[in-house]
């Protein structure tokens, strides 16, 4: 009997936690718990502004790629990285990847973004921003921290000359992705790595992400990481061309 009621209590413990946590998640998803509260435990000590390295992406896009932002900046409910908007009717896909960057090109953009501290922002070169991705950050103190914002930014940078690493890089993110710094990467992942697929007339695995995604963010839930109605509308189209095109190779 005594035995009978403990673990009761024990469920009823374990379904409370549940409960909470539930409730947790939606409230971030929501926008209800802001990023700046989780910034001191997330590690996050600059944001690098990433845009794919493609014809695709317009002017204003691609001009700031590799701009660096102090966590502060991009906590604004406001934030953009943009001067001007982006000249796309589906806007190009940018995500700002959070970083600790201990390693040595990390550390020294990290001094040049404090001593700009008015600004709160720079812009690197693309030769700067490649030497950031390639530098040794696997053995650096927050390798763990940076592992998936790593592999976002070399994927982003990647994307025509190592498109299988790039495949497998975006791959990660998506399943990775859980931390709240990391959530704003999910629809930029999901959005290249569909595309990709596309280019390389991967009909099957593209229409099968795009499943994964649908699933993901359904359609009658929103939230702050959730994609944009142009977004859904991109993957919506994409779908239906992928299925053509596989209905048509199994057909040959
Ligand atoms: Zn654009």
């Amino acid at each position: 009997m005594f035995h009978t009621h403990n673990l009761l209590m024990y469920l009823i413990g374990i379904f409370v936690l549940l409960l909470l946590w539930q409730f947790y998640k939606k409230q971030i998803a929501a926008g209800r718990i802001l990023e700046v509260d989780i910034f001191d435990r997330s590690g996050v000590r600059m944001y690098v502004y990433a845009t794919p390295n493609d014809e695709q992406t317009c002017k204003t896009c691609s001009a700031v790629n590799g701009r660096v932002f102090l966590p502060t900046l991009i906590t604004k409910s406001d934030f953009t990285p943009l001067e001007v908007s982006c000249m796309k009717p589906t806007p190009c896909t940018g995500a700002p990847v959070g970083l600790y960057g201990a390693w040595l090109e990390a550390r020294s953009v990290l001094d040049r973004l404090k001593s700009s501290r008015k600004q709160g922002h720079i812009q690197l070169s693309a030769q700067e921003f490649r030497e950031v991705i390639d530098g040794p950050w696997d053995r650096s103190v927050g390798a763990e921290t940076d592992r998936l914002s790593m592999y976002m930014l070399s994927a982003m940078a990647y994307e025509n000359s190592k498109h299988d690493v790039a495949i497998g890089n975006y791959g990660y993110v998506i399943e990775h992705a859980k931390a709240i710094q990391h959530l704003k990467l999910l629809v930029p992942a999901f959005l290249r790595l569909t595309q990709l697929l596309v280019r390389g007339e991967r009909w099957a695995e593209a229409l099968k992400l795009i499943e994964q995604f649908e699933a993901q963010f359904p359609s009658f839930e929103s939230g702050v990481y959730f994609p944009s109605s142009a977004q859904r509308e991109l993957m919506r189209i994409t779908k239906t061309h992928a299925f053509k095109n596989q209905v048509m190779k199994l057909s040959a």
